[in-house]
């Protein structure tokens, strides 16, 4: 059997890690040292794929083939509204499967996002690989706790296509909360929250552990708000100040932006442990009279707050929000995790202190420690760790629609998996001879409105007996078992005739099709090994042809 390693599968960074001989878990570095790998995937025009910092660094000359933020799309409906508003981002052309799924569409060619995010997850198993002279076939792969169970599905086809068994989904916070040794504190059960702020995404979870058995109590967060922002508000700020001395748009020369984003990055990273920096940058540009622009500047933390303000007053509101859904108060919190990068921030800790009322908790890398809980949890699995238990539970509301009603709740969400719910209702016109239950997956807001997020499915009772409004009663039982699988049965209670549907989790991908994209990736490489043998070298991937329907139309555009 090969080692289980344990990938953590980043919005905007992937980090692979796998326990070490003496039962330690290591995150495991590319040749050149890095130990996150960029989840961009760019393509050339002759389809030629890079993947990782190489990748991210093309998005500035290759912009509509360069794809970051996969796992905003992974598993989910173009018409989401944080899809839609990702579309209008993105450089490259987001389109709908004829499913209505999120794809891109590079070079013409419709992709999934499962096959992006396989790209990634191919190149940390060959770090892996690499790192550790063997073959690495198996691996628990992390979601957010929110992930529904299309976009967890969805992740394993990824798996799949990149070759590795995903054994295990685990979520990001319960990885955290590994890895800072909470399944070790025996002491009856504590209550934790894990402050994850990366890239691109702000995510809050409150969890309890109770003697090695972890429980996600509630999630929350905010998906357009990450480290990114603050670099882009920094950029923003210099862009406006070069215009103004120099009458120069630096937006409209991308190799000038390309260098700027980056120093604007790393002087927030060297500000995060000093008070000043300073930003050097020489021939920048060339000014009106073509003399060049050799910009410097020195930037302070206080400064970068000033810029960010509104941005750090966001990080707020969800955790409020996640200790009203947990029934919690801030004091009931034992423990602040901080995962994400962007955690380094001084304010941002300063203010997770604020939120919780108690200093949180630094002992681990926060870019690293998601992958290295994976890793831990691999040796759980394969009884090399010590034990520990998670317990699942659903991450949004799941609720019925009947006619045109409003959408109720049925089992509202945090409900701890295996669940059973039952829901009676009545006809509502005069010898109806149906009803029709609808599914749905959403959620349901303080004042009762709903944001419906996927149609799960829908079971249709007929042959009702005659009767007035109102008078023929029909009781709905919906459970949810501990592989996620949805089992709904509506029956009519003077009868007793009824009608059910199990429904599965769907990542969007059919197997056939998750075969058919291994397969022909199978054949791509085979012609690409053929083609090095053949021409002594060169990598040249063959043009992909694409075994589904064009999608619809793309989303338009800002
Ligand atoms: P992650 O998604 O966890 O890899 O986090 C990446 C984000 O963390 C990026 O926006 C980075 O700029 C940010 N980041 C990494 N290191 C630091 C640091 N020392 N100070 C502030 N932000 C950082």
């Amino acid at each position: 059997m090969s080692r289980i390693i344990g990938i953590d599968l980043g919005t905007t960074n992937s980090c692979v890690a796998v326990l070490d001989e003496k039962g330690v878990p290591q995150t495991l570095a590319q040749p050149d040292g890095e130990r996150t790998t960029p989840s961009w995937v760019s393509w050339s025009p002759q389809n030629q794929i890079t993947v990782g910092s190489r990748a991210r660094r093309q998005a500035v000359t290759n912009p509509s083939a360069t794809v970051y933020g996969a796992k905003r799309l992974i598993g989910r409906k173009v018409n989401a509204d944080d899809v839609s508003w990702f579309a209008r981002l993105a450089p490259f052309r987001i389109v709908a499967a004829p499913n209505g799924d999120a794809w891109v569409r590079i070079n013409g060619q419709p992709v999934s996002p499962q096959e992006v995010a396989a790209h990634v997850l191919r190149a940390v198993r060959k770090v892996a690989e690499d790192a550790l002279g063997e073959p690495v076939t198996r691996a628990i792969v992390t979601v957010p706790a929110y992930f529904d169970d299309a976009q967890r599905q969805a992740t394993r086809d990824a798996g799949s296509i990149a070759g590795l068994d995903v054994v295990r989904i685990l979520n990001e916070p319960t990885a955290a909360a590994l890895a800072y040794g909470a399944h070790r504190v025996r002491e009856g059960r504590r209550i934790i929250a894990v402050f994850d702020l990366g890239g691109g995404t702000f995510d809050i979870s409150l969890m309890s552990v109770d003697n090695g058995i972890f429980e996600v109590l509630a999630t929350g967060g905010d998906s357009a708000l990450g480290g990114e922002d603050w670099d882009r508000r920094i950029l923003e700020r210099i862009v406006d100040e070069v215009f103004d001395q120099y009458r120069v748009d630096l937006t409209g020369i991308p190799m000038a932006m390309s260098r700027l984003r980056e120093a604007c990055e790393n002087a927030k990273k060297a500000l995060s442990a000093a008070s000043e920096t300073t930003i050097q940058l020489a021939f920048l540009a060339n000014d009106q009279h073509g003399a060049p622009i050799n910009y410097e500047r020195t930037l302070t933390r206080d400064q970068i707050d000033a810029y960010t303000k509104d941005l750090l007053e966001r990080l707020e509101a969800p955790c409020k929000r996640a200790l009203s859904d947990a029934g919690l108060e801030a004091a009931q919190i034992e423990e602040v995790l901080l995962v994400g990068g962007m955690t380094r921030w001084p304010t941002v800790q300063a203010i997770v202190e604020r939120i919780f009322g108690r200093k949180p908790s630094k002992g681990a890398n926060p870019d690293e420690v998601v992958a290295l809980g994976a890793a831990q949890y691999a040796g759980i699995l394969a009884g090399e760790a010590d034990d520990a238990a998670l317990l699942d539970v659903t991450p949004h509301d799941i609720g019925i629609k009947v006619g045109d009603s409003a959408f109720a709740v049925v089992v509202p969400r945090n409900s701890m998996l295996p669940v059973r719910a039952r829901r009676l209702f009545a006809t509502t016109s005069e010898n109806q001879t149906f009803v029709t239950i609808e599914l749905w997956q959403g959620d349901a807001s303080e004042d009762g409105a709903a944001q419906l997020k996927r149609k799960l499915g829908q079971v249709i009772l007929d042959d009702l007996p005659t009767g007035s409004a109102g008078s023929v009663r029909v009781e709905l039982v919906v459970t949810v078992d501990v592989e996620s699988i949805l089992s709904v049965t509506a029956r009519e209670l003077r009868t007793g005739r009824e009608a059910s549907v199990t429904i599965r989790p769907s990542g969007g991908l059919s197997q056939r099709e998750v075969v058919e994209i291994i397969a022909r990736r199978r054949r791509e490489t085979h012609s690409v090994l053929s083609h090095l043998s053949e021409a002594g070298g060169a990598v040249r991937v063959t043009t992909r042809e694409h075994a589904l329907s064009e999608p619809d139309d793309p989303l338009p555009k800002k």
